[in-house]
């Protein structure tokens, strides 16, 4: 008998192949439909997202639907553009042909979410792929379970046939992987994210992976540290911590360890204020094997700030470590969670040194007043992105593509980057059957005089 996940990437196939999802007019309806969902269940959203993680109705508004929304409305206005045949520069050969570029579908895409932002990072890769086109299977993250029933009800709204919702866990997601799509876009860890491109590879399957891993973040003490740490703050408590392109560990010289570690413990007071166990807007660890892990990361290094924690709530205080040493075990992982190592280095060469020993990171973070720091940080160094004096807000851009490089992720998104990633660019060259004379140098026979025409 054939399992719900087979028949689920059989019926978007035969959607696909009716052809139904070609015109752009289709695709902007379904768009359209999916932008109606979110707002026709914000409450269901809302409710889960609080149920999953914790998360405030104003902080799903502003960190899950508002980028979402720009994204669907920038697809809707851009569609005919994106989609349109782009022309390309000729030569002597082509010249009077007709020479371009004509996206076109890739078949059926699956979309596996993670749990830690589940309707942007879920719901944002759709977008791209019903612009393009494409039938769709979705799997979202079973961890963040409330989430994920809320996201079945997109199948009420779309063409339920062309996107298909699974749910499920890691059974079946090994069940799907097992399947033949024409791209596989996974967001999550990088160890499932090698499993995800092994699977792909029996059907020689294009992937994007959207990964993650520690995101290096340099303050260099020329800098005004008060807002760099106000900043940095925001970066990593924000959903307490577990966000992919949250700054992971700060490098400093240790002359302004004590004033880093001041300002950021002054930023958590007023951004959660003294109890942020009590406070309406500070998040919580996904669940308890989580919770765990992220504890068990503090052992051998010292607390500067918070440290506390509630096992029964998953809560976990806004945390900074001082004088971390490079081999201890809160720097062997990505931490995805409120603690923020601080490793003390020689200045800006040290600091590269230390970065560029490890794997490329998904965003690297430097603070700094000096044009000349910040340039040498990006000419020496690489990582998904960059940003100088800021983090995360590259995230909210549709003309920066986001992605890894490296052990971060291979593939990029938003905006036309991820219409473009989930279609094929077909090269097209029209030439009319006239003006044979010019064809006749490159048929034999290949004589000297023709060379030299
Ligand atoms: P997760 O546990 O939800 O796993 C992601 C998906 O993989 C889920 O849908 C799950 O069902 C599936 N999965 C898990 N184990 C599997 C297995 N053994 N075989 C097949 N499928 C399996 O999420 P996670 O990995 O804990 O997510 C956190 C990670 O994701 C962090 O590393 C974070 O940095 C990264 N992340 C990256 C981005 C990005 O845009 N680059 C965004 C969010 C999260």
């Amino acid at each position: 008998m054939m399992s719900r996940e087979q028949l689920a990437v059989q019926q978007a196939r035969k959607a696909f192949l009716t052809g139904r999802s070609k015109p752009l007019d289709y695709r902007v309806k379904q768009l359209k439909n999916l932008s109606r969902f979110i707002k026709e269940r914000a409450a269901d959203i809302t409710n889960a997202l609080r149920k999953d993680l914790y998360k405030s109705a104003n902080s799903t508004q502003l960190f899950e639907i508002l980028g979402l929304e720009g994204e669907i409305n920038l697809a809707v206005s851009k569609l005919a553009e994106w989609a349109a045949p782009r022309p390309v520069n000729k030569n002597l050969l082509t010249i009077s042909d007709d020479v371009f570029l004509q996206p076109e579908p890739l078949g059926v895409v699956l979309i596996i979410g993670a749990w830690n932002y589940p309707i942007a990072v879920t719901l944002q890769p759709l977008v791209g792929a019903i612009a393009a086109g494409n039938a769709v299977v979705v799997k979202p993250s079973e961890v963040s379970s409330h989430t994920a029933s809320v996201m079945e009800l997109m199948s009420l709204y779309l063409d339920s046939e062309m996107y298909q919702v699974v749910t499920g866990g890691v059974p079946e997601t090994q069940e799907l992987l097992k399947q033949r799509f024409d791209h596989i876009f996974y967001t999550g860890n990088s160890t499932v994210g090698k499993l995800v491109m092994e699977a792909a590879s029996h059907h020689l399957t294009p992937v994007t992976l959207e990964l993650g891993g520690k995101s290096p973040c340099y303050i260099d003490k020329n800098c005004d540290i008060r807002i760099a740490c106000r900043r940095i703050t925001w970066g990593k408590y924000l959903n307490c911590g577990q966000t992919c392109i949250a700054p992971d560990y700060i490098l400093c010289e240790s002359s302004i360890q004590d004033r880093v570690i001041d300002e950021i413990q002054k930023c958590i007071k007023e951004f959660y204020t003294i109890d942020p166990k009590t406070f309406e807007d500070y998040g919580r660890i996904i669940n308890r094997r989580h919770f765990k892990r992220i504890m068990a990361l503090l052992e051998g290094s010292t607390v500067a700030v918070g440290g506390d924690c509630d096992e029964s709530e998953c809560y976990i205080a806004p945390t900074v470590l001082r004088d971390v040493k490079p081999a201890s075990k809160v720097m062997q992982e990505e931490i995805f969670g409120p603690i923020l190592p601080i490793v003390t280095v020689n200045g800006l060469k040290e600091a590269i040194e230390f970065i560029n020993d490890r794997e490329k990171p998904l965003a690297l973070y430097v603070f700094s007043s000096s044009k000349k720091v910040i340039k040498q940080m990006i000419s020496e160094t690489s990582s998904g992105a960059l940003l100088a004096n800021d983090c995360m807000v590259h995230f909210t851009l549709s003309d920066l593509p986001f992605g890894g490089v490296g052990y971060s992720g291979t593939g990029r998104y938003h905006g036309k980057y991820s219409f473009d990633q989930v279609s094929h660019l077909r090269s097209c060259l029209i030439k009319k059957l006239n003006m044979e004379a010019v064809n006749q140098m490159r048929y034999p026979p290949h004589t000297t005089e023709k060379l030299r025409w």
